[in-house]
């Protein structure tokens, strides 16, 4: 069996009871990145032997654990943070091991696009989530056009060190729309507030982006 196991998004406690008990009686773990997981693990008493398999060597690394997979090993994956194939590695293997009768299943939990939305206060009942946006400004800026006639609330993931960038192309394209930063969920500074995104620039202009970061916006919502 491959278990897909979503662990916490910042706060350790943030897993379940059956997460703990399936990486405790799993053969093998397959971890993003070993050492992040260790604290995980080594924090519920975990002693199950660790792997990686991370964005660069998953094709390979997925062909490796489909054969300890056939082989009779109960193999459990897990990320650094949250849900398993979403903005990372998972798909893949995942695919492989259902096409091969390899039964998968999942053991759900934190994932920080949900935990944003449904903390965000914007209209939750349909949405897009969209990922990570392009890294050059112009497939950004194509990117974002897509979603200029879009009535549901959207959502991206961003990094601190591209956030302001990527303000300034949403405020540029999408009309300078109202914008919803959750910031640090689960953590100690967990943070969500909306603001318009030129407002966001000057904050992020004086002070410098920190944490981890969800945006959402919902071009329709009207207040
Ligand atoms: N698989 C993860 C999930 O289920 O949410 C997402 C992994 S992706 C590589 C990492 C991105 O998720 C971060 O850059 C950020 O946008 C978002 N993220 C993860 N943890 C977060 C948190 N505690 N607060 C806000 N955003 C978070």
């Amino acid at each position: 069996m491959l278990y897909i196991v979503s662990t916490p998004i910042g706060n350790l406690k943030d897993i379940t009871y059956r997460a703990v008990e399936i990486l405790k009686e799993v053969n093998l773990i397959a971890a993003e990145d070993t050492r992040h997981t260790r604290v995980l693990t080594e924090h519920y008493g975990i002693t199950t032997p660790l792997t990686s398999y991370f964005e660069y060597n998953q094709f390979k690394k997925s062909d490796e654990l489909l054969k300890k997979l056939k082989a009779g090993f109960d193999i459990a994956l897990v990320t650094d943070a949250g849900t398993p194939g979403i903005s990372d590695p998972g798909f893949h293997l995942i695919r492989l091991a259902q096409s091969q009768g390899i039964p998968v299943c999942v053991v759900p939990g934190p994932c920080a696009l949900i935990a944003g939305l449904s903390l965000s206060g914007l209209p939750s009942h349909e949405f897009i989530f969209a990922g990570f946006l392009p890294v050059k400004s112009s497939a950004r800026r194509k990117k974002l056009a897509a979603y200029q006639n879009e009535e549901r609330t959207t959502i991206f993931y961003e990094s601190p060190h591209r956030l302001l960038k990527t303000l300034q192309d949403i405020s540029e394209v999408l009309a300078d729309p109202d914008l919803v930063i959750a910031r640090e969920l689960t953590k100690k500074f967990e943070e969500v507030k909306k603001a318009k995104a030129s407002e966001w620039i000057v904050h992020y202009s004086q002070t410098k982006p920190k944490g981890e970061f969800v945006l959402l916006l919902n071009l329709k919502d009207r207040v």
